[in-house]
C-alpha cells in the first residue's frame, strides 16, 4: 500500500518524495522510520516533521530496525545505487 505524506527530496539525488511503501509491511512511515530512495538507492531516515535525510551507516545498526529489514535494505540499497551510478556514467545530466 503506498502512503502519501508531505512532499520532501532526496538529499543525494534531489528527487522530489511525496509518498513511501512498505518492504515488509504496509505501515505509514512515522520520525525515526528507514526508507530508500527508488532513483539514487540512498538509505533516508524519516525525521520528525516526516522530511527525510541520508541515514549514517551506524544508524543501520539501531535495534529497530529488524536483521531482515537491514538485510533487505542494505541490499536492494546498493543494487539501486549500482545502476544509478551506471546510468549517471552513460547519460550524465547536462
Ligand atoms: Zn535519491
Amino acid at each position: 500500500m503506498i502512503s502519501r505524506h508531505a512532499l520532501t527530496s532526496c538529499p543525494t539525488c534531489a528527487r522530489p518524495i511525496d509518498a513511501a511503501t512498505g518492504m515488509l509491511t504496509d505501515a505509514r512511515p512515522e520520525p525515526g522510520d528507514f526508507s530508500m530512495c527508488v532513483t539514487c538507492g540512498e538509505i533516508l531516515r524519516y525525521q520528525e516533521d516526516l522530511t527525510v535525510r541520508k541515514c549514517e551507516p551506524l544508524e543501520l545498526n539501531d535495534p529497530g530496525l529488524g536483521n531482515a529489514e537491514r538485510t533487505v535494505l542494505t541490499q536492494i540499497s546498493r543494487r539501486v545505487r549500482e545502476r544509478w551510478q551506471r546510468q549517471l556514467r552513460e547519460d550524465p545530466p547536462q
